[in-house]
């Protein structure tokens, strides 16, 4: 940066040519008094001048050269950048001063990229964790969504930001005086612990809103004490069941020796086999619940949904089923897993469709970091409860109860989450389940 001349460069200047000022006071004196030395005088008198002349610019220039670079570089500091460094060299006061300057510009510099990481660290940490995270500024339009928030909208931050509360539906949540809410958003229906901030940016005042899921962590607790339940009546049932059926079987058998053909031989006969026949039922049934009660962990490995739920659709030979082809994902999860959780979903949708005769179709879609696959069937719609997922819930004569259950476990153990909803669109009923894409 070039300034226009200062007085403070003046001054020196002019402080510079004082000095000169006795020489030019002693020529003009000895030019004026000693007629025949006027010559030299005159030309002493010129030399001093040009020399002062001369001198007091090079002080000018010496002063004003590290004044201009010492501003350049606080300029630059201003400015944010700190890569600028002065010359050091000498210890006198010039070099000192620029080894101030240099030492406070390695030390912004590191603040600043410690800024920068924490800032980098902070935004990794929002982006991972699992709560939703909104900001919204003072007109209540959405400044700030993270991964989770963007999944509980069902929709990317692309799109969201910028939308209001009410738009976004999370006007109760961010206005409202509880601290639980009963909501139902695309990304997911449940129970919300809901907590609420102010802060400002940029003078302005923003509202800070964190929404955590409380539905899994319940569910979870649900699903220890029902395995825990399931196990101790297994066992018992178990322990009596196979005694019954083998008992039956050994009756039966010695009866068909002992008693001589007729009525009541064979009344006998039809009364064992029941009972063999129902305990060999209810033993399967058991069976059925223990797998509940023991999922493994998944065995993940790369599944493209454009394969998997095509091939599953044709498992389903009760009713069509149209597979709506979405893109190409492929989510990471285990396949016999998956596979039964897509398999009881589409059961349903056909058993929903037998009273109906409407139609059942599978699509998938990619919704932000998440995979999504719906199941639909124009059936009679969901029953009106809430017992949906609870195992052994089931309306159905024969139902075991445990298709969505099961189901929704798988969904959760690789991440995802099951959902069962009424169409909007007409009758019937939409299952959506969502797995986690990678990366
Ligand atoms: P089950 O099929 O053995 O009854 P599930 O756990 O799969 O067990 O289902 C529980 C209950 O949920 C069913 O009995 C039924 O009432 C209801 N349900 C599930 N899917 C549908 C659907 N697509 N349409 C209507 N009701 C459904």
């Amino acid at each position: 940066m070039n300034a226009a001349p200062s007085n403070h460069e003046r001054q020196v200047q002019v402080w510079a040519l004082m000095g000169s000022v006795p020489a030019l006071v002693l020529a003009a004196f000895l030019a004026a008094r000693k007629p025949e030395a006027r010559g030299w005088a005159w030309a002493g008198l010129a030399a001093t001048v040009a020399a002062a002349l001369g001198s007091s610019l090079q002080v000018r220039r010496r002063v004003r050269h590290p004044l201009q670079t010492l501003s350049n570089l606080l300029a630059a500091l201003r400015e944010g950048d700190y890569s600028f460094r002065g010359r050091e060299g000498s210890d006198d006061a010039l070099g000192v001063a620029f080894h101030e300057l240099n030492t406070l510009a390695e030390l912004l510099q590191q603040q600043r990229i410690g800024a920068m990481e924490a800032t980098a660290l902070l935004r990794t940490v929002i982006e991972e964790i699992d709560v939703a995270i909104f900001a919204f500024d003072a007109e209540d339009r959405l400044r700030l969504v993270n991964r989770a928030g963007e999944a509980l909208l069902g929709q990317p931050k692309e799109r969201a930001l910028e939308c209001s509360a009410a738009e976004l539906s999370l006007d109760e949540a961010l206005g409202g005086p509880s601290s639980i809410l009963d909501a139902a958003f695309p990304g997911g229906a449940g129970r919300f612990e809901l907590r609420r901030s102010t802060f400002r940016q940029g003078g302005r005042p923003h509202r800070l809103l964190v929404m955590s899921d409380l539905t899994r962590p319940l569910r979870e607790q649900e699903r220890q004490a029902w395995q825990r339940l399931t196990r101790v009546l297994s066992h018992e049932i178990n322990n009596s069941l196979a005694p019954i059926q083998s008992l039956a079987g050994s009756l039966a058998s010695l009866t068909r020796r002992a008693l001589p053909e007729g009525e009541s031989a064979e009344d006998l006969q039809q009364g064992l086999a029941v009972i063999e026949r129902r305990s060999a039922g209810l033993q399967r049934f058991l069976s059925a619940y223990a797998r509940l009660a023991k999922l493994p962990a998944p065995e993940r490995r790369a599944l493209a949904l454009e394969a998997l739920v095509p091939r599953v659709a044709r498992l389903e030979t009760r009713r069509p089923i149209t597979v709506n082809p979405g893109p190409e994902l492929t989510v990471s999860a285990d396949e016999d897993q998956l596979e039964q959780a897509l398999i009881n979903l589409l059961k349903n949708a056909a058993e929903a469709t037998e009273i109906t005769n409407g139609g059942v179709w599978v699509t998938w879609r990619r919704e932000g970091r998440w995979a999504r696959v719906d199941v639909c069937d124009e059936g009679p719609g969901l029953p009106p409860t809430a017992n949906l997922f609870v195992p052994f819930f089931t309306t159905k004569v024969g139902g075991s109860g445990i298709g969505l259950a099961l189901a929704r476990q798988i969904a959760e153990a690789h991440g995802g989450s099951l959902a069962l909803e009424n169409r909007e669109a007409g009758p019937g009923a939409r299952a959506v389940l969502r797995l986690p894409l990678p990366g």
